[in-house]
């Protein structure tokens, strides 16, 4: 018998007050996947990770996490499962240093020993070393590129058995965003499933196992990260090619 997928969602409507953002999203994220999600600004990608962390309710629809209905479960309680959502580059909270911030992330999804503690943020020094040398720097002062590290570094401290990562390349220079692609990759391949966000399609494609495209609150077309790259609609649309 297949496995379930870790992430299973079925068709998806989600509001603001009266305006649809999501007409019908369904997707899935199996164990040890990188999935992305494209889009162009306005697509509803914030709003399909701002729904499955539990921040935005469903109109209609069902999420199922490791075989179990998470639909209207709380935000923290999802936290508690292991759907964690990286907060964006800014959202680090400036007048906390490096390490309260990291400390941060295991506030919701508490570690059952020192050791586990201390090994899971040695690991995370070994990712980010940069946030190694700078425990003691407050987030506020640093670059937007370690920023954005130390916003994953602290979803990574809660464990995620789904991280989320709505568009970490933002704003972002091209030899940072390379660099961030790379940790992301590496974050993946030992062993945490990702479902990433992204409007940098050469970037993401290059490096996802499958894609989903959303356009105007609808999934359009979905397919292997390799199979996009190389589809002549996504090129013109997304990589500003022919
Ligand atoms: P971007 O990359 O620009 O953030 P996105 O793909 O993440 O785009 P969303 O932010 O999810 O898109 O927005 C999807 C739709 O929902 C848009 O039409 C947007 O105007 C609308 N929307 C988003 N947030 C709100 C809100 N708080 N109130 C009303 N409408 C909203």
């Amino acid at each position: 018998e297949r496995e379930s997928p870790l992430l299973e969602v079925t068709d998806m409507i989600v509001g603001y007050g009266r305006i649809r953002a999501l007409h019908g999203v369904s997707l899935r994220v199996e164990r040890g996947e990188l999935v992305t999600l494209l889009g162009a600004n306005g697509a509803g990608k914030s709003t399909t990770m701002r729904a499955l962390s539990g921040l935005l309710p469903l109109t209609a629809g069902r999420i199922v996490f490791d075989g179990r209905d998470i639909t209207r479960m709380k935000a923290h309680e999802r936290v508690k499962l292991g759907v964690v959502q990286a907060p964006e580059g800014r959202g680090v909270f400036p007048g906390m240093t490096v390490q309260e911030n990291l400390d941060m992330g295991c506030y919701a999804r508490k570690f059952e020993s020192k050791q586990a503690y201390t090994e899971r943020l040695d690991w995370v020094f070994d990712l980010f070393p940069r946030l190694a040398e700078r425990r003691t720097q407050v987030g506020g002062t640093m670059s937007g590129g370690e920023q954005q590290m130390l916003a994953i570094g602290r979803a990574l401290m809660a464990r995620p058995r789904l991280l989320m990562l709505d568009e970490p390349s933002m704003g972002l220079a091209p030899m940072v965003i390379q660099q961030i692609f790379r940790i992301i990759s590496e974050i993946n391949a030992q062993g945490t499933t990702i479902l990433l966000v992204e409007q940098n399609a050469q970037q993401a494609l290059s490096r996802t196992d499958r894609a989903y495209i959303l356009e105007t609150g609808e999934v359009t077309k979905t397919g292997t990260g390799a199979a996009l790259l190389a589809d002549p609609a996504v090129k013109h649309a997304y990589l500003g090619v022919g």
